[in-house]
């Protein structure tokens, strides 16, 4: 234990740091390619800004009722049960950095197909809480078993990073500035279990991917799988967003899923299709490429 300082000596030593902030503007530092916490600065005012990172945020429904009661003996192993995987999950869809807060977790997704990776990340841990997670409760418990399950929001947008804190002790973390993170938290706590909620340029993606956008082959319905969501405490058109309440297929999940994060989004068994439904911005991206001699099989957006 080191000598503490009397308190006024405290209070002191943070005056001066708060007068030497805020006499100085941080420099902002653009920098390209994956987020690598080593790189980010932590003595020196210089924040590094990030273009377009996706932020995946998953939440623990229900965990306050988890920690009540009867369940009390088992909470800390539900949390251990549950985040981990989702951890697991955010590593798996190359996620740059994760961090676990509680009974939360979120990823930050940067470079090719990132928005995609982020969204199939999201989808597979909704899946995970409700397909694996809750018949896992249900078996332990099967009378009256807690009541939880994933809920997710998505979002994007440019950040600033640095790492705040003590240099060369434990005692510092990254942090992020900049609405992604922000935006994905306020989704996911709009959102009930097994539920993700997501922001409008993560929503734009989905509306032009054909397999992310409609029911699966199984079913032969071709039914629109996201429905118009409102998300509230989230700035101007940001705030148009989509709920999704189903999860990956069995028989199609692994396919779909494959083919959204390596960029396809034009599905063989909707092209008779198609023309029946109405696309708008879809469809006059692709106008736009087929008269502009562009490749259309490439994905759209991120
Ligand atoms: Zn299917």
């Amino acid at each position: 234990m080191p000598d503490r300082p009397p308190v006024s000596e405290m209070l002191d030593d943070s005056e001066r740091h708060v007068a030497e902030q805020l006499k100085q503007t941080p420099e902002v530092i653009d920098t390209q390619g994956r987020i690598n916490t080593a790189d980010l600065y932590i003595d020196a005012p210089k924040w590094r800004k990030y273009p377009q990172v996706s932020c995946v945020f998953a939440d623990l429904a229900g965990s306050t009722s988890l920690r009540k009661g009867r369940w009390e003996a088992s909470t800390a192993s539900i949390y251990d049960a549950a985040v981990k995987p989702a951890v697991r999950i955010l590593a798996d869809f190359g996620a740059d950095f994760i961090d676990v807060q509680g009974d939360a977790a979120f990823g930050l997704f940067t470079g090719e197909y990132s928005k995609r990776r982020a969204i199939c990340a999201g989808i597979t841990i909704k899946t995970f809480g409700e397909l694996v997670l809750i018949p896992a409760l249900e078996a332990k418990w099967p009378t009256n078993p807690p009541q939880t399950g994933f809920k997710v929001g998505c979002a994007v947008s440019d950040l600033l990073a640095k790492k705040i804190g003590i240099s060369r002790t434990a005692h510092h973390a990254p942090v992020w500035a900049g609405r992604a993170v922000n935006y994905a938290a306020k989704c996911s706590q709009q959102a009930t279990a097994h539920q993700m909620i997501v922001t409008k340029p993560i929503a734009d993606v989905i509306r032009c991917n054909e397999y992310l956008w409609y029911s699966c082959a199984c079913s032969n319905e071709y039914t629109e799988l996201w429905s118009e969501q409102y998300v509230e405490k989230v700035s101007g058109k940001d705030a148009d967003g989509l709920l999704l309440k189903s999860s990956w297929c069995a028989t199609c999940g692994d396919t779909y899923c494959e083919k959204i994060c390596t960029g396809s989004w034009r599905r063989p068994d909707v092209d008779s299709k198609r023309n029946l439904f109405t696309y708008g911005k879809y469809q006059r991206v692709i106008k736009f490429r087929e008269a502009n001699g562009m490749q259309i099989r490439r994905g759209i957006g991120g």
